[in-house]
């Protein structure tokens, strides 16, 4: 039997994470031996028990209900009670047209989640605006999201080659913006040396996930952003790129404080970012797909606004699964009540973020 390379997985770009999977490969020769063969024919014989198939508005609460408690659960589940945040902020930075706070906020005992407050210094005529929650991708953490770079060079490697400081291309236009880092990225893993890998396993190993661990400290960030006496708590975004995308769609999906998002480089199906693509253990659910699968969990964001991108040579989603699994989606926006609240924006380049068509976005709907 033969095996040839396919798309040679180049590891996490975290420098301090040392996260590695080994590539995939081509099935070539006889299939009876084949693991990725056989993990094919399951994903492939899979229905979702929850997936979306309801007809009437009354129909479609009993399923986003049902859905959103199996998923809570599947998550590891989320403490009724997280005690005070106590901010505390640690320096500040002029940017400009934006003040850069870096701050620290609880989430549970013993533990605060590193984060960038982003602070305009001119806010609308009104007395509190709006704010949008951004989430950065599998890499560095919040600095890039916050255009944080040592040198030209490395802004040009992690910050421009993906438009991937959309929190600050936010402050700039107005919008208060929180950035914090995952677990297992940025001042997590800078503290102890520990990868993302390593909090996934320690998390399972304790009967829960490390993805739900990274949602509820999303939940957290909103009810930092819902305080401040600037911020109209009906005003709240979340937006993303790659993980991003991913930990945004999660957070809006079960928090209902989040008024309109944008999933950047993170829809399509499962089997086919997951199983097709070589992806980092960190952001899987254990028996999410026999629940639900991505078009199921985003359809939970209905009828609040929704603007899905996904570039045309994104190496991690094919654009026909993209296309079809949008269906779903956009026939759960339309028993929502909703049709004309939800867009994908398929566009021609990879996995990027497209910064102004997300702007656009929000201004008219947050
Ligand atoms: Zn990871």
């Amino acid at each position: 039997m033969g095996v040839e390379p396919r798309e040679p997985w180049t590891g996490c770009p975290a420098a301090a994470c040392r996260c590695r999977i080994d590539r995939v490969w081509s099935v070539t020769g006889p299939a009876d031996h084949s693991l990725l063969a056989h993990v094919r024919r399951l994903a492939a014989s899979n229905r979702p028990a929850l997936a979306f198939d309801a007809e009437t508005p009354a129909e479609w609460q009993a399923w986003q209900t049902a859905l959103r408690s199996r998923l809570t659960e599947l998550l590891g589940g989320f403490p009724a009670e997280c005690g005070p945040l106590d901010v505390q902020i640690t320096h500040a930075t002029n940017e400009g047209s934006y003040v850069r706070e870096r701050l620290t906020f609880r989430t549970e005992p013993g533990l605060r989640v590193p984060a960038y407050l982003l602070r305009p210094k001119r806010r609308p005529p009104e007395r509190r605006g709006a704010a949008v929650l951004c989430l950065h991708g599998h890499g560095r953490g919040k600095d890039d999201v916050a255009a944080v770079a040592a040198t030209p060079r490395e802004r040009q490697q992690r910050v421009t080659a993906l438009s991937y400081d959309y929190g600050a291309r936010l402050a700039e236009r107005g919008y208060v913006v929180l950035v914090p880092d995952a677990r297992g990225f940025g001042e997590w893993a800078a503290a102890d040396g520990m990868n993302c890998g390593w909090a996934a396993t320690s998390a399972l190993l304790l009967g829960t996930t490390l993805v739900g661990m990274r949602v509820r400290d999303a939940m957290r960030a909103i009810d930092l952003l819902v305080g401040l006496p600037d911020v109209d708590p009906t005003r709240v975004g979340c937006v993303g790129l790659s993980w991003g995308g991913t930990h945004t769609m999660w957070t809006a999906a079960l928090d209902d404080r989040v008024a309109a998002a944008v999933v950047s480089g993170a829809f399509g199906r499962l089997a086919d970012s997951l199983i097709e693509s070589s992806e980092c253990p960190c952001q899987v659910v254990p028996g999410l797909l026999p629940v639900a699968d991505l078009p199921d969990i985003v359809s939970l964001i209905a009828p609040r606004p929704l603007l899905l991108q996904s570039g045309l040579a994104d190496q991690h989603y094919t654009p026909e699964v993209v296309a079809e699994a949008f269906g779903v989606v956009r026939q759960a926006y339309a028993v929502a009540g909703a049709p004309g609240c939800v867009a994908l924006d398929q566009f021609a380049g990879g996995h990027v973020f497209r910064t102004e068509a997300a702007v656009d976005w929000l201004n008219g709907r947050l």
